[in-house]
């Protein structure tokens, strides 16, 4: 479709087209129901089916252990902020790994919540870089250990999977669920807002591995609850169904792809394409990140001058290009190049980079 722009927003992220186009489809009338699922009670089968298919498809998708569950919740990622710590610290101190804004918004919302620790910070260098395999030293009676695993706003990444022993390990995936393929069994709670990489803003993904739901104090409203929301299977009141029933048709659509693998080696090519252009620029274009910390969802990079920002920014507007100005606390130039972020758009990007060079550089 010609008229649709290449959006390269840090989130809410783009969404596939055909996934727009089938809910397009269906929107006024769901699989000759004669209603929308917005107006389906979520205590119909019409309704029910939606949810249990969004659940099994993206179990499939992550390959998910049975000793796990999927839960959708409301409130956005921040929100399990404060839910995280209310449901797990069980009186002991939360480790916290601050590599960027979320990370650090984490650890000061557990603080409010229960003794919180700031394990590793890498603020010292603008938050380029994540902490590599081996450096974290985590306390063996710490309640959990709680990681960024991509930090949205610096463009950073972790590769790897952080040690963390007997700790349980918590992971805020918002900006890079399902997005590479992942080793689920070494995480005890995952959580990710929906906007960038699973479907649009409304619902958040909680995976949590069933033995941790023992932890979750009864004082607890339950709503915030992870063991009530559990035991309803996510339905203890309305869920925000519409978000979910987009969940499961991008579930849908990255199963009919190949699944995690096949969208993962897209999402490497894309990542390549734009550091090669960067590293190949002689200093034109200057990466944000440290090389070991990159980020394959968010590519930061800088200008040699703010007006050369600017005119960037201005230009690749002008081509249809949207979002690239980067956060206020990095500066420059963002390029989020979530799942559903075409490899065109991103070759798009790439040209017009080698062209504003040419001219300007
Ligand atoms: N964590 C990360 C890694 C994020 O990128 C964001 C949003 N950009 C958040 C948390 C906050 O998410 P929400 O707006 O859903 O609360």
């Amino acid at each position: 479709m010609s008229d649709r722009i290449h959006n390269f927003s840090a989130g809410p992220g783009a969404l596939p087209l055909p996934v727009l186009q089938r809910a397009q489809s269906e929107l006024v009338n769901f699989n000759g129901s004669g209603l929308s699922i917005m107006e389906s009670s979520h205590r119909w089968p019409l309704y029910d089916r939606v949810h249990n298919e969004a659940i099994e498809d993206i179990s499939t998708l992550l390959d998910l252990p049975d000793d796990y569950q999927v839960l959708f919740m409301g409130g956005g990622a921040r929100s399990q902020f404060a839910l995280v710590p209310m449901n797990l610290s069980a009186g002991a101190t939360a480790a916290y790994v601050t590599t960027g804004r979320w990370g650090l918004g984490a650890y000061k919302e557990a603080a409010k919540a229960a003794n919180a620790v700031e394990l590793y910070s890498s603020a010292d260098t603008n938050h380029d870089h994540v902490p590599q395999p081996g450096q974290l030293q985590v306390p063996s009676d710490a309640a959990y250990l709680h990681y960024t695993s991509n930090n949205t706003v610096y463009g950073t990444q972790f590769q790897y999977i952080p040690e963390s022993g007997p700790v349980p390990l918590v992971c805020d995936m918002s900006s890079d669920i399902l997005s590479r393929g992942l080793d689920i069994s070494r995480f005890a709670l995952i959580y990710a807002g929906a906007q960038k990489n699973m479907g649009p803003a409304g619902v958040t993904c909680v995976i949590v591995r069933k033995d941790m739901l023992a932890r979750c104090p009864d004082s607890l409203a339950e709503t915030f609850n992870y063991r009530s929301m559990a035991s309803k299977n996510s339905l203890l009141n309305t869920p925000p169904v519409f978000s979910i029933y987009m969940v499961g048709l991008v579930a849908k659509h990255l199963l009919s792809l190949g699944g995690i693998e096949a969208v993962a080696a897209v999402n490497a090519e894309k990542a390549e394409l734009l550091y090669r252009l960067i590293d190949n620029s002689g200093g034109f274009f200057r990466g944000h990140a440290r090389a070991d910390s990159r980020s394959g969802m968010n590519v930061t990079f800088r200008l040699p001058s703010t007006e050369l920002e600017a005119s960037f920014v201005a230009e690749s507007e002008a081509q249809q290009m949207r979002g690239l100005k980067g956060h206020s606390s990095v500066g420059g130039l963002r390029a989020s190049i979530y799942n559903s972020v075409t490899l065109d758009s991103v070759r798009l990007l790439a040209s017009f980079m080698e062209d504003f060079q040419a001219r300007k550089g």
